[in-house]
């Protein structure tokens, strides 16, 4: 197995280079950057992490300070997926592919945050509504 990024196979595969640096994968964070209105150029993990964890909008919805917050960690997420889907299934490797993945997972926890929410609002116990 190669030890290179597998999107621009560039530089080693390093957690920086993958998640910050992958100069193959700035189309992908300017659509993040575009959709939130959030700066999404990382110089490393501290950086990123900070941002997840702390990023909002100034003038934001709640309903929007969400998205956003799930949206990073859903960019992470699809970023580490479709890595895989290449390496083990020999997919290639599309910008488009790796959006729509992210849009998924932002509605899929979306939603799945907004279940959970409503059970605890209800004075329930923290479980999730497989329905
Ligand atoms: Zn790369």
């Amino acid at each position: 197995m190669s030890t290179m990024c597998e999107f621009c196979n560039q530089c080693p595969e390093m957690v920086k280079h993958l998640f910050c640096q992958c100069l193959a994968l700035l189309p992908l964070w300017s659509l993040v950057e575009a959709a939130t209105g959030v700066p999404t150029s990382f110089t490393n993990e501290e950086e990123m992490w900070h941002r997840m964890r702390h990023c909002t909008n100034p003038g934001s919805s709640r309903v929007q300070s969400r998205v956003v917050k799930i949206i990073l960690p859903a960019t992470l997420w699809a970023v580490w997926l479709n890595r895989n889907k290449k390496i083990f299934l020999g997919h290639r490797f599309y910008i488009e592919n790796i959006w729509e993945d992210t849009v998924q997972l932002v509605t899929a926890w979306g939603c799945t945050l907004a279940r959970a929410r409503s059970v605890q609002l209800l004075g329930g116990a923290f479980t999730i509504d497989p329905g």
